[in-house]
């Protein structure tokens, strides 16, 4: 079958022939219908992230954001048949250690990522495995295109649990989304939905417009002002700061904008990885963290079991993970679309769906 394999830091990925994956006892075998290209991908391409453990080798198949149909079941998988229409979040888990049991399956002591570690290839090819899919493999609801749920494995799912969970959000909350990418443009469509006010910030103007069509109060272009977080809280009565801010970039201008664009008792999300630069760190005001009682917050993923509150919201039209892919390639397409991801101009969310 086809796929798109990784062969060396910055080196295009190639589209060869590699061996079909057939089911091990556990697994199922879904055959791709579309998957989301991420900038997690270029990230991986570029080596980044070996601080914590992701080191694609030679051979490694990438994707991580499909949505496609299962073809084989594994002899002790219970919950999925042939023909089920499935996604899957990219962080795997094993359905057993302390944390899964908790429902924080996305923080698995054994997570393994789709498409970044070769015990688990990834979903740019025409099928790929799916382990202890009777815990992570997602049934998707009855007509739902896949190419608009594609992101429900990283982007969308990632933004909606990092605001319904990991932050407390209440209605007319200001929220500031700082990087405009896949992530931080679900962020803003889901902020609004939850009843916010939203505040979208970047430096391309295309991204602020997208922005602004998925709901955002105010936006930002941070290359018009001097001091990006006073010009936040402008937007805010009295200047007093937001109460929930995003970074969802990971680069440590956008982390520091964030933390600075907070007023007192605010709360910080950190979706986005840092890259090379941080390698991982970046300093922040903690004196000010303490005395205004900030709180930082990571998250990562989203837990198996709270993919049924994103299909209810879609089901009554209230948020549209398909608003946020703005192009479709085929798998031959995939390499460039990666390698140009470099240059953040993508706006909105790019997805295979010819393998
Ligand atoms: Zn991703
Ligand atoms: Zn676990």
């Amino acid at each position: 079958m086809k796929a798109a394999v990784f062969h060396g830091v910055e080196e295009p990925l190639q589209i060869e022939d590699v061996e079909e994956p057939t089911a091990e006892e556990d697994q199922i075998i879904v055959e791709t219908e579309a998957c989301g290209i991420c900038r997690s991908d270029w990230h991986a391409w570029k080596g980044d992230w070996s601080w914590i453990g992701v080191m694609p080798t030679d051979g490694l198949v990438f994707g991580h954001e499909p949505a496609g149909t299962v073809v084989e079941v594994g002899d002790n998988v219970e919950r999925f048949r042939e023909g089920d229409q499935v996604t899957v979040p990219f962080n795997l888990s094993d359905g057993t250690c302390h944390h899964c049991r908790n429902g924080r399956g996305n923080i698995c002591e054994q997570v393994v990522p789709l498409g970044f570690l070769k015990m688990a290839p990834g979903a740019f090819a025409e099928r790929f495995p799916v382990r202890k899919a009777d815990h992570n493999a997602i049934k998707l609801p009855e007509n739902v295109d896949p190419v608009d749920v594609a992101a429900l494995g990283c982007r969308f799912a990632t933004a909606f649990h990092g605001l319904a969970h990991r932050v407390d959000i209440n209605p007319g909350d200001w929220v500031a989304v700082h990087g405009l990418g896949g992530v931080g443009l679900s962020a803003v469509h889901i902020a609004e939905a939850l009843g916010a006010n939203v505040i979208g910030i970047d430096i391309i103007d295309e991204k602020l417009d997208k922005a602004e069509e998925l709901g955002a109060d105010e936006t930002l272009n941070a290359n018009d002002v001097k001091d990006v977080p006073q010009a936040v809280k402008q937007f805010t009565e009295s200047s007093r700061g937001v109460d929930i801010s995003v970074d969802a970039l990971g680069v440590a201008e956008t982390c520091q904008n964030s933390v600075n664009s907070l007023g007192k008792g605010g709360q910080h999300l950190q979706i986005g990885l840092t890259t090379s630069e941080e390698g991982g760190n970046v300093s922040l005001p903690v004196d000010n963290i303490v005395m205004d009682e900030r709180d930082f917050k990571g998250s990562f993923g989203m837990p198996p079991n709270q993919y049924q509150e994103i299909f209810r919201m879609m089901d009554r039209g209230k948020i549209d993970p398909g608003k946020i892919v703005t192009e479709t390639v085929s798998l031959e397409e995939v390499p460039d679309v990666i390698e140009s991801m470099g240059d953040y101009d993508t706006v909105g969310i790019p997805v295979c769906n010819e393998f």
